[in-house]
């Protein structure tokens, strides 16, 4: 029980879940309990690291998936077993900080299984545009799928130090929002779920890019897997 518990909480809330053929886990369908992992881990990508260049490099992807959001993982885990020390104790002084951590280091870990399934090789669903439900939604919200672009390039562009751009359902406005995140969980409106998030921190783009952001942020059109962020819509609304 504790192995799957720990591995279905490393996909996160939902993020992988509809990316992974269910016959190499058959244990995902059998949790039922909903119960968290003991302990949160990261997963493996579902590509390669080098499945994503040109536009993200081999060395970026690997140093990004196995240093970065590990890191956010052993954060998480750390600021959870904080907190559980300081409920054993009766001893809540520190709980302002961890609590502070937890949220920082529960984005990064939650961020990033979004971020690797938001992406796929190019030409090998990554790429193109979205159709179906998700196509209509850009166009009925931002006009057009052109101006949906166009605005959230410019949003994620210009995000002041590391942050995110974030496109999301609004549950309780109904509609598709882009909105920019700082670190890793600072600006989410309440009542957001996010379909498709652009990382950039310069850790997802420097080793290639250097100061070029915009030029990471074009070339990743290349990879959005628009078929992962349509299922993200379905679940979300
Ligand atoms: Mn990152």
């Amino acid at each position: 029980m504790t192995t799957r518990r720990k591995f279905i909480g490393g996909l996160g809330a939902f993020g992988g879940l509809a990316m992974l053929p269910t016959e190499m886990f058959p244990t995902l369908m059998a949790m039922e309990d909903g119960a968290p992992p003991t302990e949160y881990k990261i997963q493996p990508l579902p590509y390669d690291y080098k499945d994503l260049e040109p536009h993200i490099d081999e060395a970026t992807m690997k140093v990004h998936h196995d240093k970065h959001h590990q890191a956010y993982a052993d954060g998480l885990n750390k600021a959870l077993a904080g907190l559980a020390a300081a409920r054993d104790k009766n001893d809540f002084a520190a709980v302002g900080s961890l609590s502070r951590q937890l949220a920082f280091h529960a984005g990064g870990f939650h961020n990033h299984n979004i971020f690797w399934n938001n992406m796929a090789p190019t030409g090998k669903g990554g790429g193109g545009q979205p159709s179906g439900k998700l196509a209509d939604a850009i166009a009925r919200d931002f006009g057009s799928f052109e101006k949906f672009s166009a605005h959230f390039t410019a949003a994620t562009t210009t995000v002041e130090g590391n942050g995110w751009g974030v496109l999301a359902h609004h549950t309780g406005l109904k509609r598709l929002v882009i909105f920019t995140m700082m670190n890793q969980q600072l600006g989410p409106p309440v009542g957001t779920t996010p379909l498709l998030m652009c990382d950039v921190w310069e850790h997802a783009y420097y080793l290639k890019y250097q100061n070029k952001r915009a030029d990471y942020v074009k070339a990743w059109w290349n990879v959005v897997n628009w078929k992962d962020v349509a299922q993200r819509l379905d679940a979300a609304s």
